[in-house]
C-alpha cells in the first residue's frame, strides 16, 4: 500500500487542476445563479477545498427549463443525421480534452487517474459515439389494418428532460442520459450530485464546443432537496431520468408521479458473486476483488457479497487475505494507485459504521477493517469480512465502500436463494466452468445484468438497470431510446 504523502508528486500525464468557481450553464452561457448560496467542493484525497459551485434554487431551475423549452422547437426538428454529426463531434472533443476531464474527475471524486482515463473518460466518448449512430435509426413503423387507410407510428421526443445523477460516476452517468436524450431530439436540464459536479460543468463547455446549440443542455448545480426537488415538480419538465439511491429514488418517483411525469429509476444495488466449486479459482479471485474495490466500492453494480461453494471456502478466504492486502491504495494522481479515497467524509463514516456492526455481530475481519491515515483524505482499507449471517445488515444493505462479505453455501439452490435474498436486483455474477450451470443460474438470478466468469463487463450497447428495489427502466443499448421517445399513431383515411 502506498502510504506516503510525498508520493503525491508522482503523476500520470495529468496534475491536479486549478478550477475556477463554477457558474450555472443556461441557454448556452455561463450564468450567475439567482440563488446566493455557494458550496465548497473538496478534493477527497486531502479534504482540502478546491473550488466552489453555485447552489441553484427554484428560480435558477425555472430559467434553465425556459432555456430548454426555447431550444426544443429547433432541436427536435433537426434531422437525426445532423444530431448524429454533432454527437460524434462531442466524442471527438472528449478525446481531445481527455487530460482535462481525467484531472477534473479525479480531483473531484478521488478516482485514480488510471481508472478515470481507461474507464470514465473512454466510456463517455464511446457513449456519445454509440448514440451518434443510433440517432439516425429512430423511426416509427407502418401498420396494415383492415380499414382503408394509411396507418403509421411516429417516435417523437418527449421535450425537456430533467436528469438527476449521483456522485460516484459523474461523467459516465451524465453521458448515459445526455447522449440518448439528445439523440432522440430532447433537450435537458442536468443536476449533478452536490459533491461531484465538476465534470458536468466541463461537459457543458465540451458540448457547446462540439456544436450542440444553445439551450439544448443546461446544467444547474445544487442541493438535491432544492434544485433536484424543483426539477421533479417543474411543470415544464417532461421526463425525469434519475440515478441515485433507492431511498431518494422512491421519493423522486412519487414526487414526479404527482405531475404524471414519466420516470426512469436507476437505483441502489447489493450484488452477489457466486463461486462454484468448478470455477477457475484464479479468475474467480481476480474478479471477486475487482468487483468490490473498483471505484473504491462506490459502484452500484459492484459485488460486495461473495458466496463460495463450501469446499473452496477456506482456500478462497486465505487467498483473498493476501491478495486484498496487496491492492495499492493511495493518491489518485499516482499512476500506480488502484484504490483511491472515498468521495466524501460521510461515505467513509458509513463504511466505518457497517464494519463496527460486523465486528459487534461476530464477523471476522479477514483483512482491512480500518481507516487509512495517508495524511488527510477519506481512505479506507479494502476489507474482507467472514462469518456473518445472511440477515446481518452488513450483508443485506448497500454499504457502498470497499467491503466484501464472504459466506459459504452447499448447493446451487442455496446459492441462488442467497444471491436473490436482498431487496436489490441490479447486478449478479457467477464463476463456473460448467456451461449448462452458467445458463441455468443466470436465468434464475434476479438482476438486470448477470456476468459469468468476470465482473463489470459493460458497454453502451448492453442495457443495464434494476429489478425489485434497484429501480426500473434501462440505460444503454437501443432500449433506453424508448424511454426518451413517445409513440404517436397517425391513421389517414384513404
Ligand atoms: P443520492 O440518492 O443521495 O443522490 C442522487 C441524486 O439525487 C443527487 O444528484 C442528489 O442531489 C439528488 N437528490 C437528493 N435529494 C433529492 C430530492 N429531494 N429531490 C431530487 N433530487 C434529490 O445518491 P448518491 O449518494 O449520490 O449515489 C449513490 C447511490 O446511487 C447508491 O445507492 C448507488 O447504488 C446509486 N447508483 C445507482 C446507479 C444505477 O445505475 N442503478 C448508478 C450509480 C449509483
Amino acid at each position: 500500500m502506498r502510504s506516503h504523502r510525498e508520493e503525491r508528486v508522482m503523476t500520470d500525464s495529468v496534475s491536479r487542476p486549478h478550477i475556477e468557481p463554477g457558474k450555472l450553464f443556461i441557454g448556452g452561457e455561463w450564468a450567475e445563479a439567482f440563488a446566493k448560496g455557494r458550496r465548497d467542493i473538496t478534493d477527497p484525497s486531502t479534504g482540502q477545498v478546491i473550488t466552489t459551485v453555485a447552489e441553484a434554487d427554484a428560480a435558477d431551475v425555472d430559467a434553465a427549463v425556459a432555456a430548454g423549452r426555447k431550444a426544443f422547437g429547433t432541436w427536435s426538428q433537426t434531422s437525426g443525421r445532423e444530431r448524429a454529426r454533432i454527437l460524434h463531434r462531442v466524442a471527438d472533443v472528449i478525446r481531445r480534452r481527455e487530460d482535462e476531464l481525467v484531472a477534473v474527475e479525479s480531483v473531484d471524486v478521488g478516482k485514480p487517474v488510471s481508472l478515470c482515463r481507461a474507464v470514465d473518460v473512454a466510456t463517455a466518448a464511446e457513449i456519445y459515439e454509440y448514440y451518434s449512430g443510433l440517432a439516425q435509426t429512430i423511426q416509427g413503423a407502418t401498420r396494415h389494418i383492415p380499414i382503408p387507410s394509411h396507418a403509421y407510428t411516429r417516435r417523437e421526443p418527449l421535450g425537456v428532460v430533467g436528469a438527476i445523477t449521483p456522485f460516484n460516476f459523474p461523467l459516465i452517468l451524465s453521458s448515459s442520459k445526455i447522449a440518448p436524450a439528445l439523440a432522440a431530439g430532447n433537450v435537458m436540464v442536468h443536476k449533478p450530485a452536490e459533491d461531484t459536479p465538476l465534470s458536468a460543468l466541463l461537459m457543458a463547455e465540451i458540448l457547446a464546443e462540439a456544436g450542440v446549440p444553445d439551450g439544448v443542455l443546461n446544467v444547474v448545480t445544487g442541493d438535491g432537496a432544492v434544485a433536484g426537488e424543483a426539477l421533479l415538480r417543474h411543470p415544464g419538465i417532461d421526463k425525469i431520468a434519475f440515478t441515485g439511491s433507492t431511498k431518494i429514488g422512491r421519493y423522486a418517483a412519487a414526487t414526479a408521479g404527482e405531475g404524471l411525469k414519466p420516470v426512469t429509476m436507476e437505483l441502489g444495488g447489493n450484488a452477489a458473486q457466486i463461486v462454484f466449486e468448478d470455477a477457475d479459482l484464479d479468475k474467480a479471485i481476480g474478479s471477486a476483488i475487482k468487483a468490490f474495490v473498483f471505484n473504491t466500492g462506490q459502484f452500484c453494480m459492484g459485488g460486495p457479497r461473495l458466496l463460495v461453494h463450501r469446499p473452496l471456502y477456506d482456500t478462497v478466504l486465505e487467498i483473498l487475505a493476501g491478495a486484498v492486502a496487496g491492492v495499492p491504495v493511495g493518491d489518485p494522481f499516482d499512476p500506480a494507485t488502484v484504490v483511491g479515497p472515498m468521495a466524501a467524509e460521510r461515505h467513509l463514516a458509513k463504511v466505518e459504521e457497517y464494519v463496527r456492526i460486523a465486528k459487534e455481530q461476530g464477523g471476522r475481519i479477514v483483512t482491512g477493517g480500518e481507516r487509512l491515515d495517508l495524511g488527510g483524505g477519506y481512505y479506507y482499507q479494502p476489507t474482507v469480512i467472514a462469518g456473518l449471517s445472511d440477515d446481518s445488515p452488513v450483508v443485506q444493505e448497500e454499504i457502498f465502500g470497499p467491503v466484501l462479505t464472504v459466506q459459504p453455501f452447499d448447493t446451487e439452490e442455496e446459492a441462488v436463494a442467497m444471491a436473490n435474498g436482498t431487496p436489490y436486483g441490479l447486478a449478479a455474477g457467477l464463476q463456473t466452468t460448467d456451461l449448462a450451470r452458467a445458463h441455468r443460474v443466470a436465468a434464475r438470478l434476479e438482476a438486470g445484468i448477470v456476468w459469468v466468469n468476470d465482473w463489470a463487463m459493460l458497454d453502451p450497447a448492453i442495457p443495464f438497470g434494476g429489478v425489485k428495489q434497484s429501480g426500473y427502466g434501462r440505460e444503454y443499448g437501443p432500449e433506453v431510446l424508448e424511454s426518451y421517445t413517445k409513440v404517436k399513431s397517425v391513421v389517414i383515411a384513404l
